[in-house]
């Protein structure tokens, strides 16, 4: 695919002979031997300017409403992908408004790639706006070739079927939508993003295979070392802000005995926290964990009030600085709760 990129001829080249000659007569390079140095200059920058735009414009544009969906989109997709994610990891991104710049950032974009379930309801009217905003903006709808629901064929947790009622909370109605925090489904969300890349451009669906083959194999390398830690935490039992780490609690076998948030979405009121300190009480909770965008105040007075940690988390891709891609938040992650619990 990046055939034409080769061909193409960098301007540099074609005035070297000029600017070799102005850049010499100005000024000796170092103890580099002048000529050869400008010379390796010039050729690594022609090397970038071939490399960079040419790459830009031959991948495939791609829009990832998570920093999560853009890193896993980017493991399979490798170079052929330019992927951009729309919800920042700093703050709560079931709270996410779009923003007239993310219009924009449809604009060229061949595939877009969302969390599903109730997580990333917006996307569906940021479509519609991007497809009357910017003509070729098409094919990216639920339904349409471009479109990747990464939620597909996931096997949801904490469903509450039709029961769900105003007092229920704004989040999480079809069910709990943090599944890409069990690493273990990344096998299916990179499956539902190898078919659609596979669709979109076929000429390199055995690459793109390759790549989520080697991606998976290095997830499941690092899945041993996850499992290891899991058990200096076992039966060690923990409060979350938010209930974000129900895949992880399975895959790992945490215990998270409680939320602080009454439900998900909905901040504790005082007696709720009061009951929080009784149960936190009894059953020895030493951590309490907290995603760093959720509120500061009622983890550090039920840490305080208990004796126990507040450790934070990252709940997506770029929420710490120690978790820049998917297989290090779970490094991260792990290694974060296993501190705490020796502390
Ligand atoms: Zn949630």
């Amino acid at each position: 695919m990046h055939r034409s990129a080769r061909k193409r001829r960098c301007a540099l080249h074609r005035t070297r002979d000029t600017r070799l000659h102005r850049i010499r007569d100005t000024k000796p390079v170092g103890i580099v031997h002048g000529a050869n140095a400008v010379r390796l200059a010039v050729l690594v920058v022609c090397w970038l300017a071939l490399a960079a735009p040419s790459l830009a414009q031959d991948r495939l544009r791609i829009v990832a409403t998570t920093t999560d969906m853009k890193s896993l989109t980017e493991a399979v997709g490798g170079e052929g992908v330019d992927v951009v994610s729309l919800v920042p990891p700093t703050i709560d991104a079931e709270e996410y408004q779009a923003k007239p710049q993310d219009v924009v950032r449809l604009k060229d974009a061949r595939m877009v790639v969302r969390v599903g379930l109730d997580f990333d309801l917006w996307l569906d009217r940021l479509l519609a706006q991007a497809s009357l905003a910017h003509e070729g903006v098409e094919g990216l709808r639920r339904g349409e070739p471009g479109h990747v629901d990464a939620s597909r064929a996931i096997a949801v947790l904490d469903q509450r079927g039709s029961a769900v009622g105003p007092s229920d909370g704004h989040a999480h109605a079809s069910g709990n939508p943090h599944y890409w925090l069990d690493p273990k489904n990344a096998e299916i969300i990179t499956g539902n993003i190898l078919e659609a890349l596979a669709r979109l451009d076929p000429a390199n669906a055995p690459h793109y295979e390759a790549n989520r083959l080697a991606f998976l194999a290095r997830l499941e390398a690092r899945l041993a070392d996850w499992e290891a830690k899991a058990v200096a935490l076992k039966g060690k039992p923990m409060v979350a802000y938010h209930n974000s780490w129900a895949y992880l609690a399975r895959r790992f076998r945490l215990d998270f005995v409680a939320t602080i948030e009454p439900k998900p979405g909905v901040p504790p009121s005082p007696a709720e926290l009061a009951r929080l300190i009784r149960t936190m009480r009894e059953r020895d909770v030493r951590i309490v964990v907290r995603a760093p965008y959720e509120p500061e105040r009622s983890a550090a007075f039920l840490a305080e009030k208990t004796g126990a940690a507040v450790v934070l988390l990252a709940g997506s891709v770029g929420a710490l600085a120690s978790a820049p891609d998917y297989l290090s938040l779970f490094d991260a992650d792990m290694a974060a709760l296993v501190a705490a619990q020796s502390r």
